[in-house]
Protein backbone atom coordinates (compact mmCIF):
# COMPACT_ATOMS: atom_id res chain seq x y z
CA UNK A 1 0.00 0.00 0.00
CA UNK A 2 1.30 3.48 -1.01
CA UNK A 3 1.09 5.83 2.14
CA UNK A 4 -1.09 7.93 0.76
CA UNK A 5 -3.37 5.24 -0.32
CA UNK A 6 -2.99 4.00 3.46
CA UNK A 7 -4.35 7.34 5.11
CA UNK A 8 -6.96 8.04 2.94
CA UNK A 9 -7.27 4.52 2.67
CA UNK A 10 -7.14 4.12 6.27
CA UNK A 11 -10.51 6.19 7.25
CA UNK A 12 -12.23 4.95 3.99
CA UNK A 13 -12.31 1.16 5.11
CA UNK A 14 -12.51 2.62 8.93
CA UNK A 15 -15.53 4.30 7.79
CA UNK A 16 -16.62 1.09 6.35
CA UNK A 17 -15.86 -1.46 9.15
CA UNK A 18 -16.13 0.63 11.89
CA UNK A 19 -17.89 3.65 11.36
CA UNK A 20 -19.24 5.00 15.04
CA UNK A 21 -15.53 3.98 16.66
CA UNK A 22 -14.51 6.84 17.79
CA UNK A 23 -11.16 7.79 15.10
CA UNK A 24 -9.95 11.06 17.20
CA UNK A 25 -10.29 12.18 20.92
CA UNK A 26 -8.97 15.89 21.22
CA UNK A 27 -9.18 19.15 23.24
CA UNK A 28 -12.24 19.55 20.73
CA UNK A 29 -14.02 16.68 21.33
CA UNK A 30 -14.90 13.13 19.73
CA UNK A 31 -14.46 12.38 15.94
CA UNK A 32 -15.73 8.74 14.90
CA UNK A 33 -14.33 7.15 11.46
CA UNK A 34 -17.25 8.11 9.73
CA UNK A 35 -17.02 11.52 10.62
CA UNK A 36 -13.02 12.04 9.70
CA UNK A 37 -13.85 10.14 6.37
CA UNK A 38 -16.49 12.64 5.50
CA UNK A 39 -14.85 15.78 6.98
CA UNK A 40 -11.49 15.18 4.86
CA UNK A 41 -13.29 14.33 1.71
CA UNK A 42 -15.06 18.24 2.00
CA UNK A 43 -11.52 19.04 3.14
CA UNK A 44 -10.07 17.75 0.35
CA UNK A 45 -11.28 20.41 -1.99
CA UNK A 46 -9.51 23.40 -0.52
CA UNK A 47 -6.46 21.82 -1.29
CA UNK A 48 -5.06 21.61 -5.43
CA UNK A 49 -3.67 18.07 -7.06
CA UNK A 50 -0.12 18.77 -7.25
CA UNK A 51 0.43 21.17 -4.39
CA UNK A 52 2.97 21.51 -1.54
CA UNK A 53 1.21 22.20 1.29
CA UNK A 54 3.22 22.76 4.94
CA UNK A 55 1.77 21.89 8.11
CA UNK A 56 2.53 23.85 11.40
CA UNK A 57 0.18 22.41 13.97
CA UNK A 58 0.31 21.03 17.16
CA UNK A 59 -1.38 17.66 17.66
CA UNK A 60 -4.84 18.04 16.75
CA UNK A 61 -8.08 17.15 14.19
CA UNK A 62 -6.74 19.42 11.96
CA UNK A 63 -3.36 18.46 11.87
CA UNK A 64 -4.56 14.53 10.64
CA UNK A 65 -7.62 15.95 8.69
CA UNK A 66 -5.28 18.11 7.05
CA UNK A 67 -2.72 15.19 6.01
CA UNK A 68 -5.52 13.01 4.94
CA UNK A 69 -7.43 15.31 2.81
CA UNK A 70 -3.65 16.27 0.93
CA UNK A 71 -3.50 12.53 0.28
CA UNK A 72 -7.64 12.42 -0.89
CA UNK A 73 -6.84 15.23 -3.62
CA UNK A 74 -3.00 14.20 -4.92
CA UNK A 75 -1.02 17.31 -2.80
CA UNK A 76 1.88 16.92 -1.20
CA UNK A 77 2.43 17.34 2.82
CA UNK A 78 5.66 18.58 3.82
CA UNK A 79 4.82 18.46 7.84
CA UNK A 80 6.97 21.21 9.73
CA UNK A 81 8.21 21.51 13.29
CA UNK A 82 6.81 24.11 15.46
CA UNK A 83 9.89 24.64 17.38
CA UNK A 84 11.66 26.67 13.97
CA UNK A 85 12.48 30.20 14.25
CA UNK A 86 10.87 32.33 11.60
CA UNK A 87 14.33 32.36 9.90
CA UNK A 88 14.61 28.58 9.55
CA UNK A 89 10.47 28.36 8.25
CA UNK A 90 11.59 31.02 5.75
CA UNK A 91 14.38 28.89 4.69
CA UNK A 92 12.52 25.56 4.69
CA UNK A 93 9.49 26.97 3.02
CA UNK A 94 12.29 28.50 0.40
CA UNK A 95 14.01 24.46 0.52
CA UNK A 96 10.88 22.45 0.27
CA UNK A 97 8.82 24.83 -2.31
CA UNK A 98 5.86 25.35 -0.31
CA UNK A 99 2.83 26.92 -1.96
CA UNK A 100 0.60 26.75 1.09
CA UNK A 101 0.69 26.32 4.81
CA UNK A 102 -2.11 25.24 7.29
CA UNK A 103 -1.43 26.28 10.97
CA UNK A 104 -1.97 26.75 14.20
CA UNK A 105 -2.85 30.53 15.14
CA UNK A 106 -0.35 30.77 17.47
CA UNK A 107 2.24 30.62 14.97
CA UNK A 108 1.30 33.27 13.14
CA UNK A 109 4.38 35.79 13.57
CA UNK A 110 6.97 33.16 12.37
CA UNK A 111 5.12 32.09 9.26
CA UNK A 112 6.49 33.14 6.44
CA UNK A 113 4.95 34.66 3.48
CA UNK A 114 3.35 31.88 1.81
CA UNK A 115 -1.28 32.02 1.79
CA UNK A 116 -2.12 30.30 4.83
CA UNK A 117 -5.20 28.44 6.52
CA UNK A 118 -5.15 29.04 9.92
CA UNK A 119 -6.67 26.04 12.50
CA UNK A 120 -9.73 27.94 13.51
CA UNK A 121 -10.31 28.28 9.66
CA UNK A 122 -10.53 24.61 9.14
CA UNK A 123 -13.84 23.88 10.30
CA UNK A 124 -15.90 26.39 7.92
CA UNK A 125 -13.55 24.78 4.96
CA UNK A 126 -15.45 21.52 6.28
CA UNK A 127 -18.59 22.64 6.99
CA UNK A 128 -18.94 24.68 3.48
CA UNK A 129 -16.69 22.17 1.58
CA UNK A 130 -18.54 20.57 -1.36
CA UNK A 131 -19.79 16.96 -1.32
CA UNK A 132 -18.55 16.86 -4.79
CA UNK A 133 -17.04 13.61 -5.75
CA UNK A 134 -13.16 13.64 -5.69
CA UNK A 135 -10.70 12.28 -7.94
CA UNK A 136 -10.80 8.23 -7.77
CA UNK A 137 -6.91 8.16 -8.55
CA UNK A 138 -5.40 11.21 -7.50
CA UNK A 139 -1.63 11.58 -8.73
CA UNK A 140 0.15 10.39 -5.48
CA UNK A 141 0.75 13.35 -2.85
CA UNK A 142 4.24 12.71 -1.38
CA UNK A 143 5.10 13.14 2.67
CA UNK A 144 8.21 15.15 3.26
CA UNK A 145 9.12 14.60 6.80
CA UNK A 146 11.66 16.95 8.63
CA UNK A 147 14.81 15.51 10.34
CA UNK A 148 14.69 16.61 14.19
CA UNK A 149 17.50 19.54 13.26
CA UNK A 150 19.53 18.58 15.78
CA UNK A 151 22.90 19.21 14.05
CA UNK A 152 21.25 22.22 12.05
CA UNK A 153 18.54 23.32 9.40
CA UNK A 154 16.51 20.72 9.21
CA UNK A 155 16.65 18.27 6.17
CA UNK A 156 13.87 16.91 4.01
CA UNK A 157 13.80 13.31 3.96
CA UNK A 158 11.47 11.77 1.70
CA UNK A 159 9.54 8.70 2.50
CA UNK A 160 9.92 5.72 0.17
CA UNK A 161 8.11 5.85 -2.76
CA UNK A 162 5.92 2.86 -2.65
CA UNK A 163 6.02 2.75 1.31
CA UNK A 164 4.30 0.35 2.94
CA UNK A 165 3.06 -1.76 5.41
CA UNK A 166 6.29 -2.74 6.13
CA UNK A 167 6.61 -0.10 9.61
CA UNK A 168 3.34 -1.16 10.68
CA UNK A 169 4.83 -5.15 10.31
CA UNK A 170 7.92 -4.42 12.04
CA UNK A 171 6.23 -2.57 14.57
CA UNK A 172 3.69 -5.64 15.38
CA UNK A 173 6.39 -8.23 14.94
CA UNK A 174 7.71 -7.00 18.33
CA UNK A 175 4.58 -5.26 20.38
CA UNK A 176 1.43 -6.41 21.10
CA UNK A 177 -0.58 -3.47 19.32
CA UNK A 178 -3.46 -4.42 18.39
CA UNK A 179 -7.13 -3.86 16.40
CA UNK A 180 -9.63 -1.55 18.76
CA UNK A 181 -6.37 -0.30 21.00
CA UNK A 182 -6.73 3.21 22.55
CA UNK A 183 -3.70 5.24 21.95
CA UNK A 184 -2.31 8.37 23.92
CA UNK A 185 -0.09 9.76 21.26
CA UNK A 186 1.72 12.91 23.27
CA UNK A 187 4.87 13.08 20.70
CA UNK A 188 4.38 15.80 18.17
CA UNK A 189 2.78 14.35 14.99
CA UNK A 190 5.40 15.97 12.52
CA UNK A 191 7.63 13.90 13.84
CA UNK A 192 8.76 10.53 12.65
CA UNK A 193 7.84 8.90 16.00
CA UNK A 194 4.45 10.75 16.22
CA UNK A 195 3.84 10.02 12.36
CA UNK A 196 4.22 6.70 12.81
CA UNK A 197 2.05 6.41 15.60
CA UNK A 198 -0.36 7.81 14.26
CA UNK A 199 -0.19 5.60 10.60
CA UNK A 200 0.25 2.85 12.85
CA UNK A 201 -2.75 3.60 14.66
CA UNK A 202 -4.69 4.26 11.63
CA UNK A 203 -3.45 0.71 10.14
CA UNK A 204 -4.99 -0.95 13.28
CA UNK A 205 -8.22 1.07 13.48
CA UNK A 206 -7.39 2.37 16.95
CA UNK A 207 -8.86 5.26 18.65
CA UNK A 208 -5.51 8.21 18.91
CA UNK A 209 -5.89 10.56 21.94
CA UNK A 210 -4.40 13.81 21.53
CA UNK A 211 -3.60 17.17 23.10
CA UNK A 212 -2.41 20.38 21.84
CA UNK A 213 0.20 20.63 24.54
CA UNK A 214 2.17 17.85 26.72
CA UNK A 215 1.19 18.42 30.59
CA UNK A 216 1.68 15.14 32.28
CA UNK A 217 -0.70 15.38 34.33
CA UNK A 218 -3.79 15.24 31.86
CA UNK A 219 -1.76 12.09 29.83
CA UNK A 220 -1.83 10.49 33.23
CA UNK A 221 -5.68 11.23 33.47
CA UNK A 222 -6.38 10.24 29.99
CA UNK A 223 -3.98 7.05 29.73
CA UNK A 224 -7.14 5.75 32.28
CA UNK A 225 -9.27 5.56 29.51
CA UNK A 226 -6.17 4.13 26.83
CA UNK A 227 -4.43 0.92 26.28
CA UNK A 228 -1.51 2.46 24.98
CA UNK A 229 0.97 5.30 25.86
CA UNK A 230 3.16 6.48 22.36
CA UNK A 231 5.73 8.92 24.46
CA UNK A 232 9.37 10.40 23.69
CA UNK A 233 11.84 9.83 27.11
CA UNK A 234 12.18 13.23 28.52
CA UNK A 235 7.54 13.00 28.63
CA UNK A 236 7.93 9.26 30.95
CA UNK A 237 10.48 10.89 33.00
CA UNK A 238 7.93 14.05 33.74
CA UNK A 239 4.79 11.37 34.24
CA UNK A 240 7.06 10.02 36.56
CA UNK A 241 7.69 12.85 38.71
CA UNK A 242 3.26 12.17 39.16
CA UNK A 243 1.88 9.79 42.03
CA UNK A 244 -0.46 8.15 38.95
CA UNK A 245 0.09 4.89 37.35
CA UNK A 246 -3.03 4.42 34.90
CA UNK A 247 -2.99 0.38 34.06
CA UNK A 248 -1.90 -0.04 30.62
CA UNK A 249 -1.19 -2.38 28.32
CA UNK A 250 1.90 -0.59 26.06
CA UNK A 251 3.97 2.76 26.91
CA UNK A 252 6.11 2.66 23.56
CA UNK A 253 9.01 5.19 23.65
CA UNK A 254 11.43 6.69 20.95
CA UNK A 255 12.82 9.26 19.37
CA UNK A 256 16.12 9.70 21.80
CA UNK A 257 18.07 7.78 23.89
CA UNK A 258 16.15 6.60 27.11
CA UNK A 259 17.64 6.55 30.38
CA UNK A 260 18.45 3.48 32.04
CA UNK A 261 17.42 4.82 35.66
CA UNK A 262 13.91 5.96 33.70
CA UNK A 263 13.56 2.78 31.56
CA UNK A 264 14.11 0.89 34.97
CA UNK A 265 11.43 2.71 36.58
CA UNK A 266 8.66 2.87 34.45
CA UNK A 267 8.85 -1.01 34.53
CA UNK A 268 8.81 -1.07 38.36
CA UNK A 269 5.93 1.29 38.41
CA UNK A 270 3.76 0.58 35.36
CA UNK A 271 4.42 -2.72 35.23
CA UNK A 272 6.45 -4.67 32.67
CA UNK A 273 4.72 -2.84 29.47
CA UNK A 274 7.68 -0.81 28.42
CA UNK A 275 8.95 -0.92 24.68
CA UNK A 276 11.83 1.33 23.55
CA UNK A 277 11.95 1.67 20.07
CA UNK A 278 15.54 2.98 18.14
CA UNK A 279 15.20 4.50 14.66
CA UNK A 280 15.45 7.87 13.02
CA UNK A 281 13.43 9.81 10.00
CA UNK A 282 15.91 8.58 7.33
CA UNK A 283 15.99 4.46 8.64
CA UNK A 284 12.75 4.09 10.09
CA UNK A 285 12.99 1.01 12.69
CA UNK A 286 16.30 -0.01 13.67
CA UNK A 287 15.62 -2.26 16.85
CA UNK A 288 12.84 -2.44 19.32
CA UNK A 289 13.38 -3.55 23.13
CA UNK A 290 10.87 -5.25 24.63
CA UNK A 291 10.07 -5.17 28.68
CA UNK A 292 11.95 -8.33 29.22
CA UNK A 293 14.91 -7.67 27.03
CA UNK A 294 14.94 -4.14 29.37
CA UNK A 295 13.93 -6.15 32.92
CA UNK A 296 17.48 -7.62 32.08
CA UNK A 297 19.31 -4.54 30.24
CA UNK A 298 17.18 -1.58 31.12
CA UNK A 299 19.84 0.17 28.85
CA UNK A 300 18.96 -1.85 25.44
CA UNK A 301 17.51 -0.49 22.30
CA UNK A 302 16.74 -4.70 21.74
CA UNK A 303 16.54 -6.49 18.56
CA UNK A 304 15.73 -5.31 14.49
CA UNK A 305 11.93 -6.21 14.23
CA UNK A 306 10.68 -8.16 11.43
CA UNK A 307 12.30 -7.45 7.96
CA UNK A 308 15.63 -5.55 9.23
CA UNK A 309 18.72 -6.02 9.12
CA UNK A 310 21.17 -4.45 11.57
CA UNK A 311 25.56 -4.15 11.27
CA UNK A 312 27.86 -2.71 13.36
CA UNK A 313 30.74 -1.91 11.73
CA UNK A 314 34.45 -0.47 12.15
CA UNK A 315 35.96 2.55 9.98
CA UNK A 316 36.93 0.72 6.62
CA UNK A 317 33.23 -1.40 6.85
CA UNK A 318 34.04 -4.64 8.72
CA UNK A 319 32.13 -6.08 11.20
CA UNK A 320 33.33 -5.38 14.69
CA UNK A 321 33.66 -8.36 17.90
CA UNK A 322 30.44 -8.80 19.78
CA UNK A 323 30.85 -6.05 22.86
CA UNK A 324 33.17 -3.94 20.25
CA UNK A 325 31.57 -0.09 20.17
CA UNK A 326 31.39 0.82 16.07
CA UNK A 327 29.37 2.55 13.51
CA UNK A 328 25.55 1.16 13.31
CA UNK A 329 23.93 0.23 9.84
CA UNK A 330 20.54 -1.04 9.31
CA UNK A 331 18.81 -2.21 6.60
CA UNK A 332 14.75 -2.51 5.63
CA UNK A 333 12.27 -1.77 3.35
CA UNK A 334 11.80 1.53 4.83
CA UNK A 335 14.94 3.14 4.31
CA UNK A 336 14.53 6.61 2.75
CA UNK A 337 14.72 7.92 -0.81
CA UNK A 338 17.13 10.52 0.11
CA UNK A 339 16.79 14.31 1.71
CA UNK A 340 15.22 16.77 -0.73
CA UNK A 341 18.60 18.63 -1.41
CA UNK A 342 19.55 15.63 -3.27
CA UNK A 343 22.15 14.39 -0.75
CA UNK A 344 21.67 11.07 1.34
CA UNK A 345 23.17 8.97 4.10
CA UNK A 346 26.27 6.56 3.41
CA UNK A 347 24.97 3.42 2.62
CA UNK A 348 27.18 -0.06 2.90
CA UNK A 349 26.28 -3.28 0.87
CA UNK A 350 22.44 -1.68 0.88
CA UNK A 351 22.33 -0.92 4.85
CA UNK A 352 21.90 2.44 5.14
CA UNK A 353 24.26 4.38 8.50
CA UNK A 354 21.61 5.80 11.22
CA UNK A 355 25.25 8.37 12.11
CA UNK A 356 25.36 6.13 15.70
CA UNK A 357 27.63 4.47 17.06
CA UNK A 358 26.81 1.19 19.34
CA UNK A 359 27.30 -2.46 20.21
CA UNK A 360 25.43 -5.86 20.55
CA UNK A 361 26.18 -7.91 23.55
CA UNK A 362 23.99 -10.99 23.66
CA UNK A 363 21.92 -10.22 20.52
CA UNK A 364 21.23 -7.30 22.18
CA UNK A 365 22.47 -3.64 20.98
CA UNK A 366 23.37 -0.77 23.01
CA UNK A 367 23.51 2.61 21.16
CA UNK A 368 25.96 4.17 22.64
CA UNK A 369 25.27 7.84 21.18
CA UNK A 370 25.56 9.91 17.77
CA UNK A 371 28.64 9.34 15.92
CA UNK A 372 29.23 12.73 15.59
CA UNK A 373 28.86 13.76 19.33
CA UNK A 374 31.96 11.36 20.49
CA UNK A 375 34.35 13.04 22.02
CA UNK A 376 38.39 12.63 21.50
CA UNK A 377 40.11 14.01 24.89
CA UNK A 378 43.62 13.23 24.99
CA UNK A 379 43.58 11.18 22.01
CA UNK A 380 40.80 8.63 24.30
CA UNK A 381 37.35 8.43 22.99
CA UNK A 382 34.57 8.47 25.26
CA UNK A 383 30.95 8.08 24.38
CA UNK A 384 28.30 10.76 26.41
CA UNK A 385 25.61 8.87 26.50
CA UNK A 386 28.07 6.65 29.09
CA UNK A 387 28.94 9.59 31.28
CA UNK A 388 25.12 11.05 31.07
CA UNK A 389 23.78 7.77 31.57
CA UNK A 390 25.83 6.98 34.92
CA UNK A 391 25.46 10.85 36.49
CA UNK A 392 21.78 10.29 36.23
CA UNK A 393 21.52 7.73 38.16
CA UNK A 394 23.62 9.90 40.92
CA UNK A 395 21.25 11.09 43.84
CA UNK A 396 19.84 13.99 43.67
CA UNK A 397 20.10 14.53 39.46
CA UNK A 398 17.01 15.31 37.18
CA UNK A 399 18.50 15.40 33.84
CA UNK A 400 22.02 15.69 32.53
CA UNK A 401 23.77 16.64 29.40
CA UNK A 402 27.44 15.94 28.26
CA UNK A 403 29.33 17.09 25.52
CA UNK A 404 32.66 17.49 23.85
CA UNK A 405 34.00 21.17 23.97
CA UNK A 406 37.44 22.89 22.36
CA UNK A 407 40.48 22.67 24.76
CA UNK A 408 43.99 23.60 23.84
CA UNK A 409 45.50 20.86 26.03
CA UNK A 410 43.35 17.78 25.31
CA UNK A 411 41.87 18.76 21.75
CA UNK A 412 38.38 18.30 23.50
CA UNK A 413 37.06 18.35 27.28
CA UNK A 414 33.92 17.09 28.51
CA UNK A 415 31.34 19.94 29.98
CA UNK A 416 28.22 18.64 31.98
CA UNK A 417 25.09 20.51 32.17
CA UNK A 418 23.41 19.09 35.14
CA UNK A 419 19.90 20.14 36.19
CA UNK A 420 19.26 18.74 39.86
CA UNK A 421 18.76 19.76 43.57
CA UNK A 422 21.03 22.17 45.17
CA UNK A 423 22.86 19.98 47.36
CA UNK A 424 25.15 19.08 44.20
CA UNK A 425 28.33 20.43 43.94
CA UNK A 426 30.67 20.13 40.66
CA UNK A 427 33.16 18.34 42.59
CA UNK A 428 30.24 15.83 43.86
CA UNK A 429 29.47 15.26 39.97
CA UNK A 430 33.12 14.80 39.03
CA UNK A 431 34.19 12.46 41.90
CA UNK A 432 30.94 10.16 41.15
CA UNK A 433 32.34 9.69 37.86
CA UNK A 434 35.86 8.98 38.69
CA UNK A 435 34.79 6.76 40.93
CA UNK A 436 33.00 4.62 38.53
CA UNK A 437 34.70 5.67 34.93
CA UNK A 438 37.90 6.03 33.32
CA UNK A 439 40.21 9.25 34.02
CA UNK A 440 39.51 10.44 30.45
CA UNK A 441 35.69 10.47 31.58
CA UNK A 442 35.58 12.79 33.76
CA UNK A 443 33.87 16.65 33.08
CA UNK A 444 36.28 18.95 33.69
CA UNK A 445 33.43 21.66 33.57
CA UNK A 446 30.31 21.02 35.56
CA UNK A 447 27.36 23.74 35.28
CA UNK A 448 24.43 23.77 36.86
CA UNK A 449 21.26 24.60 34.80
CA UNK A 450 17.51 25.48 35.61
CA UNK A 451 16.29 23.17 32.55
CA UNK A 452 17.89 21.86 29.44
CA UNK A 453 16.89 23.37 25.97
CA UNK A 454 15.02 20.81 23.81
CA UNK A 455 13.05 21.22 21.02
CA UNK A 456 9.91 20.17 20.22
CA UNK A 457 10.31 16.47 19.99
CA UNK A 458 12.20 16.55 23.37
CA UNK A 459 15.83 16.52 21.95
CA UNK A 460 18.30 18.25 23.89
CA UNK A 461 19.72 20.92 21.81
CA UNK A 462 23.54 20.14 22.42
CA UNK A 463 24.62 22.71 19.68
CA UNK A 464 23.04 25.29 21.96
CA UNK A 465 24.84 24.19 25.20
CA UNK A 466 28.09 24.04 23.17
CA UNK A 467 27.67 27.75 22.13
CA UNK A 468 27.21 28.47 25.99
CA UNK A 469 30.39 27.30 26.78
P1 LIG B 1 19.09 15.94 12.44
O1 LIG B 1 19.39 14.81 11.47
O2 LIG B 1 18.34 17.07 11.81
O3 LIG B 1 20.29 16.39 13.20
P2 LIG B 1 18.03 13.95 14.29
O4 LIG B 1 19.04 12.98 13.78
O5 LIG B 1 18.00 14.24 15.75
O6 LIG B 1 18.07 15.35 13.52
P3 LIG B 1 15.81 12.12 14.23
O7 LIG B 1 15.65 11.27 13.02
O8 LIG B 1 14.59 12.60 14.88
O9 LIG B 1 16.63 13.39 13.84
O10 LIG B 1 16.64 11.36 15.35
C1 LIG B 1 17.19 10.08 15.20
C2 LIG B 1 18.31 9.89 16.21
O11 LIG B 1 17.80 9.95 17.56
C3 LIG B 1 18.97 8.55 16.10
O12 LIG B 1 19.95 8.50 15.07
C4 LIG B 1 19.57 8.40 17.50
O13 LIG B 1 20.76 9.16 17.64
C5 LIG B 1 18.50 9.02 18.40
N1 LIG B 1 17.56 8.01 18.92
C6 LIG B 1 16.27 7.82 18.57
N2 LIG B 1 15.70 6.83 19.29
C7 LIG B 1 16.65 6.36 20.13
C8 LIG B 1 16.70 5.31 21.13
N3 LIG B 1 15.62 4.57 21.42
N4 LIG B 1 17.88 5.11 21.77
C9 LIG B 1 18.98 5.84 21.48
N5 LIG B 1 19.00 6.85 20.57
C10 LIG B 1 17.85 7.11 19.89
Amino acid sequence: LQWDITLAWGYQTGAGRHPDRAAIIDDDGVLTYAEVNERTSRLAHAFRAGERVGLLCRNHRGFIETMTACTKIGADAVLLNTSLSKGQLAQVAQDQKIDRIVADREFADVLPDVPTFFDDELESLIINGPAAPLPRRPPRGRLIVLTSGTTGTPKGAKRPEPASLAPAAALLSRIPLKHGDVIAITSPLFHAWGLAAFQLGLVLGATLVLRRRFDPAQTLKDAENCTAMFVVPVMLQRMLDIPHRPKLRIIASSGSALPPRVASRTLEEFGPVLYNLYGSTEVSWASIATPEEMLAEPGTAGRPPLGTRLAVVDDQGRPVAPGETGRIFVGNEMLFDGYTNGTSKESLNGLMSTGDLGYVKDGLLFVAGRDDEMIVSGGENVYPREVEDLLSNLDGVTEVAVLGVPDDEFGQRLAAFVVGDESLTADHVREHVRANLARFSVPRDVFFVNELPRNAAGKVLKRQLREQV
